[in-house]
């Protein structure tokens, strides 16, 4: 029966461009379900958009000496191509700086406020009074009060996914001039979370416990247990949507408000565009509602954005929020910052047509109850055993033999073998066992199932061996070529979820929608034949090809480079010496002296004692450099002398005076000599800082 059905994906955020964690986490697996319910007849909204307000884009644009619109300009236009690229079939992808956007999150802002569903509190916020700027969210770290990060935002630990007000942070500082910031009072909306406990209590705790995903459901739990506190809805910041009701001067709404009202928006974009009416996706009790997501957004989807609905009053609440954990990429986390990443630009430049072998090893390995980690290596053994091997090997076999044996004409089978029937039965049943996994939100497994009705196909024709038979029994080689056709027919609709592009092709080898023998998901259950005798398809082309070792090394080799510059980025500059005043300097006296005469300390190993011209005197200095140099080197040589250094006596002989000294790159000792470049600091990376020597 068909359903209406409004999906959304995570409205990324327009600070830089997706990467696998993002497709993996969010993209594909909404895409998969999209497209499945589309297929099975159901009517869908598939929405997404581009998140473009916020502190750290206003950071960036400060970085780099741009506006923020040129900032979400830049990333907005790489993103949507990326989708476009990837095959995520979005039925609308919009932005939320769009006006239909502003208009919206202002309606509905204006609306729970006239319903009193705010509560206005002066407090205190943080403020960088030299920035002259409040910090809200990421214009603040400090350590988490949950788990002791010290790198948490204002809004969020990364760390530990909790959400917090910045004021709650240990130890904050300004992420714009790392001053510790002042409170100072502001006038803000905040919605009272605490107000919708006891509905959020029984719609989700008592109401989803058995058919929301466990990790999704236990952090919700935690929240709730923990008690729900007033969030505010408003921010003191010059970008985004202002805050549309007096004393809203100057003031923006909460990125984390504004963005989910962008599914509405985005849906209003597409409805106006489609003559159809938005109300019907968002106001409709017979709508289904799903939100996918990471697991970092699951308190927005799954308390606030929810508490905010109800308290609007006339939306439908979200009936699941698939979330995902994490995917890692080789073992460590995956990050923007280092580069640690694999950026969907730079895979469609290495991996050119191969869109649907990153789908496929993404959702083959999908992060969907516990993180997970890509790997070069399993992507290409997902290619090369499965997609090439099964898949692959499978449907270019019976392209090749029916274009050979019978000019590309299906054949007309004779009396079907018990192993045909079975093996035909198999095949209705998969459209049942896919549709089971992927409406249990198991995308992993159903691609599984993908595989093994390849598999089924392999099997069947390295069983009953056409290439052998048709020597000796033509009838049942075409019998049993008619029954490979309909398992490849069955593979194009099937695939088509998952493998978006192969599926396409796969309509072109087998000539299936050009003459209109095309199958719906429910028909490859219900029909007998779905490629009828007689219908002549198209020729063989490669579905898949092997990934080399080497294309995987050069992947390797530039994790590495990535690797290698954060190391040498991150690299600590060796402790240095407490910080003296320039009073302090200038009572050094340091001269320019010439050594005259220089002998060895008896009885020692280091000292060699020096006669040195100072341009004022001749004057005894004692200096640990023996073990670097030998007396008969030193003679002549210029060097810089510390003259009024407290005389002291070694082994007997009085010192006065100290002969500057300093290690070069590879670690020896040098003079700090006027006649040469050698620093007289550390300050150019060169030397380590003067040696008392
Ligand atoms: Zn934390």
């Amino acid at each position: 029966m068909s359903k209406r059905y409004t999906i959304t994906a995570a409205l990324p955020y327009t600070n830089g461009p997706i990467h696998i964690g993002h497709l993996a986490g969010v993209y594909v697996p909404a895409d998969i379900y999209s497209r499945y319910l589309r297929l099975t007849g159901n009517d869908v909204a598939f929405i997404c958009g581009s998140d473009e307000h916020g502190v750290p884009i206003t950071i960036k644009a400060k970085k780099e000496g741009v506006t923020p619109q040129d900032i979400v300009d830049k990333y907005h236009a790489v993103i949507k191509q990326s989708f476009e690229d990837f095959g995520i079939s979005f039925d609308n992808y919009s932005r939320t700086s769009a006006k239909i956007h502003h208009n919206t999150a202002s309606e509905f802002f204006k609306t729970l406020y006239d319903k009193n569903e705010f509560v206005e509190e002066v407090s205190e916020q943080l403020y960088d009074a030299e920035a002259n700027q409040f910090l809200a969210d990421r214009f603040v770290t400090g350590t988490c009060p949950k788990c002791g990060f010290e790198e948490a935002y204002g809004d969020q630990c990364e760390n530990c996914g909790t959400s917090h007000n910045a004021t709650d942070l240990i130890n904050p500082k300004s992420a714009i001039t790392g001053n510790v910031p002042t409170l100072k009072e502001t006038k803000h909306w905040f919605l009272p979370l605490n107000k919708h406990e006891q509905f959020l209590k029984e719609w989700i705790l008592e109401g989803h416990k058995k058919d929301w995903k466990p990790n999704v459901y236990g952090q919700v739990k935690s929240w709730i247990d923990d008690g729900l506190r007033p969030r505010a809805v408003t921010r003191d910041l010059d970008w985004g949507i202002p805050v549309p009701v007096e004393g809203g001067e100057g003031k923006v709404l909460y990125v984390w408000f504004d963005a989910p009202i962008g599914y509405i928006s985005a849906t209003k974009e597409w409805a106006e565009r489609e003559g159809k009416n938005w109300e019907d996706y968002w106001k409709d009790e017979n709508t289904s509602l799903i939100h996918f997501i990471g697991k970092d957004n699951i308190v927005f989807h799954c308390i606030i954005f929810p508490a905010m609905l109800k308290a609007e009053g006339s939306y439908i609440l979200p009936e699941n929020v698939p979330a995902n954990e994490f995917l890692n990429l080789e073992g460590n986390k995956l990050s923007t910052s280092k580069n640690w990443a694999v950026w969907l630009p730079d895979y469609l430049q290495d991996f050119p047509n191969q869109q649907d072998v990153l789908r496929y090893a993404l959702t083959a390995n999908a992060p969907e109850s516990k993180d997970n980690d890509f790997t070069w290596k399993d992507f290409q053994a997902r290619n090369n055993n499965e997609l090439v091997a099964i898949f692959g090997n499978f449907i270019n076999r019976v392209v090749v033999l029916t274009n050979k044996y019978y000019n590309g004409v299906v054949p007309e089978p004779s009396d079907l073998s018990l192993v045909d029937q079975e093996t035909l039965a198999a095949v209705k049943a998969y459209p049942h066992v896919i549709s089971s996994s992927i409406e249990r939100y198991r995308f992993r497994e159903a691609s599984q199932e993908l595989m093994n009705l390849a598999r089924l196909g392999n099997k069947y024709l390295a069983d009953e061996e056409p290439w052998k038979t048709i020597k000796t029994d033509e009838e049942r080689t075409k019998t049993v070529m008619f029954v490979a056709l309909q398992i490849a027919s069955a593979l194009g609709v099937l695939s088509e979820p998952f493998l978006p592009f192969t599926s396409k092709k796969l309509d072109t080898i087998l000539a299936v929608s050009s003459s209109g023998v095309e199958n719906s998901w429910i028909d490859i259950s219900e029909k007998n034949i779905l490629l009828p005798a007689g219908h002549t398809i198209g020729k063989a082309e490669l579905l898949f090809s092997k990934i080399e070792d080497k294309t995987i090394q050069l992947q390797l080799d530039k994790l590495e480079a990535s690797k290698k510059a954060n190391e040498a980025a991150n690299k600590t500059i060796e402790p240095q010496k407490d910080e003296i005043t320039f009073d302090d300097f200038t009572k050094l006296d340091i001269r320019v002296g010439t050594i005259l005469e220089a002998e060895k300390m008896p009885k020692t190993k280091k000292l060699l004692v020096l006669k040195v011209d100072t341009g004022i005197d001749t004057r005894t200095i004692v200096s640990g450099i023996a073990e670097s140099f030998k007396p008969e080197d030193v003679i002549g040589k210029r060097v810089s002398v510390l003259v009024n250094l407290a005389p002291r006596k070694l082994r007997g002989v009085e010192s006065q005076g100290m002969i500057l000294m300093t290690e070069n790159a590879q670690g020896d000792l040098v003079f700090v000599n006027p006649d040469t470049s050698t620093p007289l600091s550390a300050g150019d990376g060169v030397s380590n800082g003067l040696k008392i020597s």
